[in-house]
This record gives C-alpha cells, structure tokens and sequence, in this order.
C-alpha cells in the first residue's frame, strides 16, 4: 500500500537543519519561528537572491498539475 501523500523533507533556508513538510513544523520551511524570523530580517537587511532551490522545486513538480 502506497501512501498518497509522501512526507516530504527539506532543510531549513536559515540553519540547515533538516526538517518534514509536516504540520509538526508549521514554520516550514523554516525549523522554527526563530529562524523564519532571522530569515526574514536577512531579507529586509540585504535583498538576496534565492537561486536554485531544488527541494521546493520538486514539491511544486510533483504536487502540480
Ligand atoms: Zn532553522
């Protein structure tokens, strides 16, 4: 029996700490609140560029169409 649904996992953008596409982390995908803020602040601080990000790219492939 094949789950529908695949628990996905990524890292998280700010400390690289791996992570499930799940509700146990509703910061995703973002380990926690404390990164996603950090994250965030970077951003507002320094316009970077995230540039290749396969993990999200294959969740967006394969959720698609
Ligand atoms: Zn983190």
């Amino acid at each position: 029996m094949i789950m529908k649904n695949e628990i996905v996992e990524s890292n998280c953008p700010n400390c690289n700490i791996g992570i499930k596409w799940t509700n146990d982390y509703p910061e995703r995908p973002f380990c926690s609140v404390r990164c996603k803020n950090n994250d965030f602040i970077g951003w507002a601080n320094e316009e970077k560029t995230i540039a290749g990000n396969p993990s999200y790219e294959d969740i967006f492939s394969e959720d698609g169409a």
